[in-house]
């Protein structure tokens, strides 16, 4: 189940679960969507991958205690802040190419 972490792994602005600024690669390490288009470039700094938007979901119990009361997001804080001048080195022969062909 997708984890809803609480922050931005760099900056650690809160992202909580109705965010529609959260962003996440496909082994969720979630960042907000500035660092992801300002610092990161859409180019994971653990997995080299891309990000889409992170999914919310549902705040009420909607269907089959699917929803946020029975399945809670994460508290768990992952703050590691990325040096931004060794991400871009190491995102230099990634970014131009599509997430999809990487
Ligand atoms: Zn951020
Ligand atoms: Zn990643």
């Amino acid at each position: 189940m997708l984890e809803l972490r609480p922050t931005c792994e760099h900056c650690n602005k809160a992202l909580p679960p109705a965010s529609t600024e959260a962003r996440i690669c496909s082994y969720e390490c979630t960042f907000c969507a500035a660092c992801v288009d300002e610092v990161l470039g859409n180019v994971c700094p653990n997995c080299g991958g891309g990000f889409v938007p992170r999914p919310v979901r549902p705040s009420r119990n909607w269907k089959g205690d699917n929803y946020l009361g029975h399945d809670p997001a994460s508290t768990r804080v992952r703050h590691k802040p990325v040096d931004p001048d060794a991400h871009a080195r190491f995102a230099a022969g990634i970014r131009a190419i599509p997430p999809e062909q990487r």
